[in-house]
């Protein structure tokens, strides 16, 4: 990939829970990414110039409007002014594509793709290349969120699936609601039936999380198994 700054401006952004919302960049020009790779945005807050890595989260083919999916850190720096200002025709400068578990390094026919939190974003851009791939056996998505108004593009994934034998998708809670029928819990405990043999598995999301559940697979002791861990603090 071609690591090059670029300026963008913001022309959208969309609430998709309480605490997390879809930034939408119109770049200055195109950029040709891989599905997995991040950015790094440069963002001046009272005269300093912040800078934080996002994941994209939209589509690789499309190169000239990308998207970002943020959660907010209530005491963090840059995640607020998104809920404390309408940032729309905000004008921001970008380095990238960066990253190394980006799909090019995927190459088995066998994918399982694990989001937790807003680690859904990127995996949505993965998982609308992999949905695309001739070659693929079987495609699992499986999102681990704190409750159910916190499941992210819900409707997107469970679109994959339908009327396509070879997409599984399922969602995990670790709060539902009474009478609830999601699962409750975490992903890892909801994993025994997969069969991670020859597999390649992707992981997003808080890094503890993220390690938990790489750990719980590998007691499986699948053989040819390779994992992509892409953990946030
Ligand atoms: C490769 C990569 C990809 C990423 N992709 C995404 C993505 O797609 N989406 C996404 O939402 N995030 C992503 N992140 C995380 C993102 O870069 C930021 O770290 C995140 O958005 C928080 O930024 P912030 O400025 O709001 O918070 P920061 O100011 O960086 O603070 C982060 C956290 O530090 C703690 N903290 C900070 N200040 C205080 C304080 N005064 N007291 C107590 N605790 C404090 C809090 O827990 C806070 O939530 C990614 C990170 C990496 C490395």
């Amino acid at each position: 990939m071609n690591i090059k700054k670029i300026t963008g401006k913001i022309n959208n952004v969309v609430d998709l829970s309480k605490t997390a919302k879809e930034i939408s960049i119109n770049l200055s020009e195109p950029i040709d990414f891989i599905s997995g790779s991040f950015m790094n945005v440069f963002i001046d807050i009272n005269g300093e110039k912040v800078r934080r890595a996002y994941s994209i989260s939209s589509s690789s083919l499309e190169n000239k409007n990308i998207t970002f999916t943020i959660r907010l850190s209530p005491v963090g720096l840059l995640t607020p002014l998104f809920w404390k200002k309408d940032m729309i025709g905000e004008d921001i400068e970008m380095m990238g594509p960066l990253g190394l578990n980006t799909v090019d390094k995927m190459k088995q026919d066998k994918i399982y793709l694990f989001a937790f939190g807003v680690g859904a974003g990127v995996v949505k851009s993965i998982a609308s290349y992999f949905f695309n791939q001739k070659n693929i056996k079987s495609l699992t998505i499986l999102t681990g969120s704190k409750s159910e108004d916190e499941i992210l593009y819900k409707d997107y994934f469970n679109s994959l699936s339908l009327g396509s034998g070879n997409v599984f998708v399922d969602h995990i809670v670790s709060r539902t609601r009474e009478g609830s029928t999601i699962k409750k819990g975490y992903i890892q405990d909801y994993i025994n039936e997969f069969d991670f043999n020859n597999s390649d598995v992707y992981v997003c999301g808080k890094e503890k999380a993220c390690n938990d559940l790489v750990e719980k697979i590998k007691l499986m002791n699948p053989s040819d198994c390779n994992y992509f861990i892409e953990g946030f603090h």
